[in-house]
């Protein structure tokens, strides 16, 4: 190996432990992204005020913020710094051609987008719930915050009864862009009074708190529509729709005592809807095991894992009845990665592993899909989260067609 030069020649690495060297290579390979320079001879194009500048000083843009503050900014700071110092003046200079003046939250050379390097679960949820893909924080509405119909909307008609269960707030992002429609996803009163107008014949999750909490109007729409309810027993024989909303401490996290709200909310909510009146075609059920984010998010490999556990088992709830059914299709995915988890030091006498996270946030690493069923073939190889919905749709659409056909 030829000795390092240039910048690279100024870093000496000490430790040399698994621990150490799987950071050290992280870091590395996060620093791969980094500011471009734009300047050409004193001038440069900014797409901030669109306009070209005269500047000595060279102007950095297309900042990934994200992988960029863990590693890039600290290192440059070490063995770069005046290219360093540039960068930081970059960032002022965006924040003045900017208008309103506002610091760059994740500069792109096309300008800031304003978001994470991953998108939080509000336009994550948005894809897949509606095709679409959208700002930063929306929950069912397009980028001028226009409503887009999601999947309950579009096959509400056709023959189908939705459902939706989360071990989250009703008021989540993943649950939400199946019922609501919002410029904000922290905008909680406004979606728990979409509920009022869902789609849904079967919602479950958090919490009788929450929904106690609300103003009266919201309560009271959403109790015109739904049969609201904190316990399982108390749903009635022949109610259409049924919001199931345990108190708080029955949808904490599963190492606080969940016990088995997910599984037997899942199973139950199969039976209601399979055996539903207004079932003529089937029906769709979203599934959330929400707090396997939020552990990652604390980079609590042990909650990570109990949650993932207790999320397997609804998973069985929807296969077992997909396999006694053979005409249900059983998708399993993630609308994002959380905390860059990576597993390593694999020991097969104890038969234990090791977590280890790289990131607090939400990453851009591809998550996987899994299908089961009929037509699971469709959903194969890598695809946008926008035509896994595209797809789901084609196919209710379809179904719903063929069978009027038949019935004509
Ligand atoms: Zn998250």
């Amino acid at each position: 190996m030829s000795p390092a030069t240039g910048a690279s020649g100024l870093i000496r690495v000490e430790g040399s432990d698994e621990d150490a060297k799987t950071v050290f290579y992280t870091s590395l390979y996060r620093i791969c992204e980094r500011m471009v320079c734009l300047t050409e001879g004193d001038r440069y194009f900014s797409a901030y005020d669109g306009k070209v500048h005269t500047d000595t000083i060279p102007f950095y843009t297309d900042d990934w913020v994200w992988d960029t503050y863990h590693a890039a900014h600290p290192l440059r700071v070490l063995v770069e710094s005046e290219k360093e110092t540039d960068m930081l003046r970059s960032y002022i200079r965006m924040a003045e051609q900017l208008d309103p003046q506002w610091m760059p939250t994740f500069p792109e050379v096309t300008g800031d987008s304003r978001r994470m390097n991953c998108n939080h679960s509000g336009a994550a949820g948005t894809a897949y719930a509606t095709g679409h893909k959208t700002h930063n924080g929306a929950i069912g509405v397009d980028i001028n915050d226009k409503p887009l119909k999601n999947i309950p909307e579009i096959i509400d008609g056709l023959g189908y009864v939705s459902g939706v269960i989360t071990t989250d707030g009703i008021d989540g992002c993943t649950p939400s862009v199946f019922f609501a429609h919002q410029p904000e996803l922290h905008m909680s009163e406004e979606i728990w009074g979409d509920l009022a107008d869902a789609r849904l014949s079967f919602i479950a999750g958090g919490s009788h708190n929450a929904f106690e909490n609300q103003e009266y109007e919201t309560r009271d729409a959403i109790e015109k529509r739904y049969k609201v309810v904190s316990s399982l027993d108390e749903i009635p024989d022949k109610a259409k729709r049924v919001a199931y909303l345990p108190e708080k401490e029955e949808v904490c996290s599963i190492a606080d005592g969940r016990g088995d709200f997910l599984p037997a909310t899942t199973e139950y909510a199969i039976e209601f809807l399979d055996s539903h009146p207004e079932n003529e075609k089937g029906f769709f059920l979203m599934v959330e095991g929400a707090r396997i984010d939020k552990s990652c998010h604390n980079n609590d490999f042990g909650t990570a894992v109990l949650e993932v556990l207790d999320f397997d088992k609804a998973v069985e709830a929807a296969v077992r009845f997909a396999e006694k059914d053979g005409n249900t299709l059983v998708i399993i995915t993630a609308d994002h990665e959380t905390g860059a988890l990576s597993l390593r030091g694999k020991d097969n006498k104890s038969g234990k592993i090791k977590g280890l996270f790289a990131s607090r946030g939400h990453t851009p690493i591809m998550v996987p899909l899994f299908a089961y069923g009929p037509m699971s073939l469709e959903f194969a190889g890598v695809q946008e989260n926008t035509d896994v919905n595209h797809k789901i749709v084609n196919l209710l659409s379809s179904a719903a067609k063929d069978k009027r056909k038949k019935r004509d």
